[in-house]
């Protein structure tokens, strides 16, 4: 016979009976939160999973047992899920537990609504996921230290551009909390996100990028993060701080520059004559051999004027060296006003001489030039007391290289050295004059 005053069970009560059984010794957490996630329903499986009772954990939410970022970093996950009302799977997060300890927990749930179709909350279930080995030897745990502490910025973005994840180096560039951040779109006026993705989806990968960014440059790296069907979930974001080099890259540009023009100022001092500003005998040389290839080249005439600065010995006699090198100053300030066309080039041969190279000129030419020369110096009347005519005069010695005139004509290779004899011969012949190739005959007008 059955007690009278403990009745058996009826079969729906048994039911229950069991179901709580069940609930209660499952591996599992179960749990129901209502809409605004207060923990509603409750499993004695809280202990084992958080270490608090049932009785602490109703009324918080998942959010109250989870790291600040990690509450943010999931809380916006979740206000995706909530807004379409739809069930999830497999959403992992990590927690505190009651020892300090974190806990990472999968979990999954259904909506729940009312008989209006409202939402009133959430029931699911959390399992125990977090890898059994010692912390620092769990992969979790050593990326996110390393992701945490790195001084890239690294970040993950969803479909939508929406930062998923923000490490705390991400967060100052950004100028902002990293938690706060995520959730927000990234905006970077200078990131089409959009066109990122376009190309990943068809299956090119996007180059790296320097991007200006708040007075700093960064190397911005973007990379896909795929599903196991290699579904594009979102991207990853690195952003390497280049401002150094780029500063260096640019203090280089700036000084090669400098390097160059010195280059070019010390290339011009080194064919440049010091007390004249001519051209200096160096210049000469390469700009003779210049004219004979381009006059041997084209067919051209080509001559050459070798001018002597008369009884210049006594000058510096008379007048002191200084006086000499003044002198020598205006004589080269004259020649170069005497001469007309462009491609007439006077240089500095050495000491009291100067050379001239008329390109395009034949023997007529070279005469003219030369008698201008002289006359330009014989009319400026430079003093020179020591001398027969009491004022500074040139003897020029020429010679043309002329291919319309053969008889009459000097070899392009023997030029200087003809020019040269006749101012020799000029010297020889009472100074003062031009000798041409041969010739003699006065040069000053006077
Ligand atoms: P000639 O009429 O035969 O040319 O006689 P000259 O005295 O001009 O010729 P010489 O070759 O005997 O002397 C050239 C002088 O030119 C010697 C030197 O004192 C002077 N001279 C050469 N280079 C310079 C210079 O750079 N500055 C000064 N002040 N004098 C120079
Ligand atoms: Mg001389
Ligand atoms: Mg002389």
């Amino acid at each position: 016979m059955p007690n009278a005053s403990v009745p058996e069970p009826l079969p729906e009560e048994q039911e229950v009976l069991r179901l709580r059984e069940i609930i209660a010794h499952n591996s599992d957490w179960l749990w129901e939160v209502d809409s605004q996630g207060r923990y509603t329903f409750c499993s004695e499986h809280s202990r084992q999973m958080l270490g608090y009772a049932p009785s602490e954990v109703l009324g918080k939410t998942p959010f109250d047992f989870m790291p600040a970022e990690e509450a943010a970093r999931v809380g916006a996950i979740f206000a995706g899920i909530v807004a379409e009302q739809r069930p999830f799977a497999g959403l992992i997060n990590r927690n505190l537990r009651a020892d300090g300890r974190l806990v990472v927990l999968e979990t999954s749930g259904v909506p729940l609504f009312d008989e209006r179709g409202s939402l009133i909350g959430y029931r699911g279930i959390d399992r125990d996921v977090t890898p059994a080995i010692g912390p620092l030897d769990r992969r979790e745990v050593q990326l996110e230290a390393l992701y945490a502490a790195a001084s890239v910025a690294l970040g993950l973005v969803d479909r939508q551009g929406i930062l998923v994840n923000v490490n705390h180096a991400l967060g100052q560039l950004l100028g902002g909390d990293a938690t706060q951040l995520v959730g927000q779109p990234l905006l970077m006026p200078q990131l089409d996100l959009a066109q990122c993705l376009a190309e990943l989806e068809l299956g090119r990968t996007v180059a790296d990028r320097e991007l200006d960014w708040r007075e700093r440059t960064y190397l911005l790296s973007i990379g896909a993060v795929r599903d196991l069907d290699q579904q594009i979930l979102g991207m990853t974001l690195a952003f390497s701080d280049i401002t150094e080099q780029r500063l260096m890259r640019e203090a280089l540009a700036q000084s090669n520059a400098q390097l160059a023009e010195a280059n070019a100022r010390l290339q011009a001092l080194a064919s440049e004559d010091f007390l004249t500003g001519l051209p200096n005998r160096r210049r000469f040389d390469e700009a003779l051999l210049q004219e004979k290839a381009r006059a041997r080249r084209e067919g051209r005439p080509l001559s050459l004027l070798m001018v002597d600065v008369d009884h210049f010995k006594v000058f510096n006699d008379h007048y002191g060296h200084q006086a000499g090198d003044e002198c020598l100053r205006r004589i080269a300030v004259l020649l170069g006003q005497s001469l007309q066309r462009p491609g007439d080039q006077v240089c500095r041969y050495g000491g009291e001489e100067f050379a001239v190279i008329l390109p395009d000129t034949d023997v007529h030419g070279a005469r003219s030039v030369a008698r201008d020369l002289c006359r330009e110096v014989f009319d400026a009347h430079l003093e020179h007391l020591a001398s027969p005519l009491q004022r500074v005069t040139l003897s020029i010695g020429s010679a043309s290289h002329d291919p319309d005139r053969p008889d009459n004509s000097v070899a392009l290779g023997a030029l200087l050295r003809v020019a040269d004899l006749a101012l020799y011969r000029a010297k020889q012949g009472g100074r003062n004059r031009l000798v041409q190739g041969g010739q003699e005959e006065p040069a000053a007008p006077h």
